[in-house]
């Protein structure tokens, strides 16, 4: 049972990775971005309370993403693998998912830090707007995702290089050059 972590900024093609690598290694996904959606399409207490939240470009409060995040884990009991996309998203995520995989005996076996410059993250987001519809990937939310991003969430590589799990991968060219890579990093974990 692998646990991965994949990270970085918003538009650096987390998705996007996290849907070849379920199809290639067979991993269970969560990705904490896809819940909070469906809560919201589902208007329940969670969704209402996250959603301004979305909107305005700012992280959901710890509190109620370890929460999400307790409960889906127990839901699902994934077998071969876990990959957690967009999830922990701070430090102190970080933190409690440290102590609740520690609870059931596994921890975070590595980090992919996807890397991906300013300009093509803003880019890359403008053009899925323009098809996702989704209502925080406008210019004015995307800067203040970036700010969020580097303020709250880039310190989560300093946590994770510390235990010596965490790794960067360039993450611009070809999605399949960038499986490639990625690839080598979980040949490593064995
Ligand atoms: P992106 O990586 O493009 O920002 P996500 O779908 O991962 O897209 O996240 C969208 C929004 O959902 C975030 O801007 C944030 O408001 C909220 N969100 C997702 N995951 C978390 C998390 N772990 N902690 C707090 N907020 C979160």
């Amino acid at each position: 049972m692998l646990n991965l972590v994949i990270f970085g900024a918003p538009g650096s093609g987390k998705g996007t990775q996290s849907e070849v690598l379920i199809e290639q290694y067979g991993f269970d996904h969560i990705s904490t971005g896809d819940l909070l959606r469906e809560e919201i399409k589902q208007e329940s207490e969670l969704g209402k309370a996250a959603k301004s939240f979305i909107d305005a470009g700012q992280l959901v409060p710890d509190g109620l993403i370890i929460g999400m995040i307790e409960k889906v884990l127990e839901e699902r009991q994934p077998k071969r693998g876990l990959i957690l996309d967009g999830f922990p998203r701070t430090v102190a995520q970080a933190e409690a998912l440290d102590e609740l995989f520690a609870k059931h005996g596994t921890a975070v076996h590595a980090v992919l830090e996807l890397r991906v410059g300013e300009d093509e993250l803003i880019q890359r987001l403008l053009k899925r707007g323009m098809g996702s519809g989704r209502s925080d990937d406008n210019l004015e939310t995307i800067k203040k995702r970036l700010d969020v991003y580097h303020a709250q969430t880039a310190p989560i590589a300093e946590h994770y290089g510390k235990k010596g799990v965490h790794h960067a991968i360039p993450g611009s060219g070809a999605i399949s050059d960038i499986t490639a890579r990625i690839g080598e990093v979980i040949d490593t974990l064995g």
